[in-house]
């Protein structure tokens, strides 16, 4: 079986690690030279509509895409040869926020108000619409916190429309969380699903930089709401793959923020943690195989290594740590690997995570 994916960064790896095993062959398709997947598998280094790579791609039995920043014609055109997993219907609504916002709305899942603008006017009219505080992001291509601007007084409205300005945007309320979460769920082509157990983010500068798995004081009805958001979701989208549901916890009452439709940085506690890791599961997904136990295997928690590996032998000296480097040149900001712990409880899971970051901080 060769599975064709769209994007060769870290997540595209993972996906081949996890796929070999299982005897599994990867092509994978990115305009970016030396992207980390390529030094595991063969990759066609071309602009994403270039018709002779997209042609030797459609060559694969499946094809996925580990990034949603593809134009979705290349994913339709690609439907029209072969097997794409998820489809271009899950990668539309995923790539463009008020599409994302529209869908949730739709299928009744709770998230924050929000109001499309595109010019100073429709920003005027969503902020009174809207109130303050509030966020305004770019509908598409935002990662990582780019691309997107609170507004806390109205002092604050000139500099987000200067800084933001000039494409298609989204004003949506600030949602006054106690914590972020994130559902990974998985559907495979017989429409099976099964689900993770919640984890919880933490995000620094709009990054990523901690998750635990499962959340903390987990309640079972909690994960059942999430649950069913997230089938919702993969209903409606006639999703097969992993699907992330990030989600805002307001004390005890869940807000949809985003879905990413791939296998996402919150679920790489799964590779240690879980019984099958999200990057199987997803495997398992496209390529019309069983899905695997998605059940944790204890305490568990991932930190990302940002602008820099810690020394290797020092993580691997911690009982319960495994290093994950991807292959990146360093540069601040930049993610270029990332740590593991799996514990025998939340206390050891703790010390874990304090000793991890220590190394990192260092
Ligand atoms: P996003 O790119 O939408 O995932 O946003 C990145 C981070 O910004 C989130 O993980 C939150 O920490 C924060 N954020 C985004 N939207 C909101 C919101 N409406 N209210 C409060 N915080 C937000």
């Amino acid at each position: 079986m060769k599975v064709g994916v769209l994007g060769a960064g870290q997540l595209g790896r993972m996906l081949a690690l996890a796929g070999y095993p299982l005897g599994f062959q990867f092509c994978f398709l990115d305009p970016t030279e030396d992207s980390p997947a390529g030094d595991l598998a063969e990759q066609i280094v071309a602009p994403w509509d270039d018709s002779a790579a997209l042609a030797r791609l459609a060559e694969c039995d499946v094809i996925t895409f580990e990034f949603e920043n593809i134009p979705v014609k290349v994913v339709e055109t690609l439907a029209a040869k072969t097997q794409v997993c998820p489809g271009a219907k899950a990668l539309a609504v995923a790539c463009d926020r008020l599409n994302e916002k529209t869908t949730f709305e739709e299928l009744g899942i709770p998230t924050a108000k929000f109001a499309a603008v595109s010019d100073e006017p429709s920003l005027r009219r969503a902020l009174d619409e809207i109130g303050l505080p509030a966020v305004l992001k770019t509908r598409r291509f935002g990662y990582d916190g780019k691309g997107q601007q609170v507004i806390r007084s109205a002092d604050d409205v000139n500099d987000a429309w200067r800084g933001l300005g000039g494409q298609e945007l989204l004003l949506e309320a600030f949602v006054p969380f106690s914590r972020e979460l994130s559902l990974i769920a998985v559907r495979g082509r017989s429409g099976e699903i099964r689900f993770y157990p919640l984890v919880e983010n933490e995000h620094r500068e709009g990054i990523l930089r901690l998750s635990r798995a499962p959340a903390r004081d987990l309640d079972p009805a909690l994960q059942h709401r999430a649950e069913d958001f997230a089938r919702r979701l993969l209903e409606r989208l006639d999703y097969v793959g992993v699907l992330a549901l990030e989600l805002f916890d307001v004390d005890g009452t869940l807000h949809a923020n985003e879905i990413a439709p791939r296998v996402h940085n919150s679920g790489h506690w799964t590779i240690e943690g879980a019984q099958t890791s999200q990057f199987e599961n997803h495997l398992r997904a496209v390529c019309d195989f069983p899905l695997g136990d998605t059940s944790a295997r204890g305490p568990t928690a991932m930190i990302n290594c940002i602008g820099h590996m810690p020394p290797a032998a020092s993580v691997m000296a911690i009982g319960g740590a495994h290093f994950h480097d991807y292959g990146k040149l360093a540069r601040a900001g930049r993610k270029v690997g990332h740590l593991t712990v799996c514990a025998d409880s939340p206390a050891d899971l703790e010390a874990k995570i304090a000793a991890v970051r220590a190394l990192l901080e260092a």
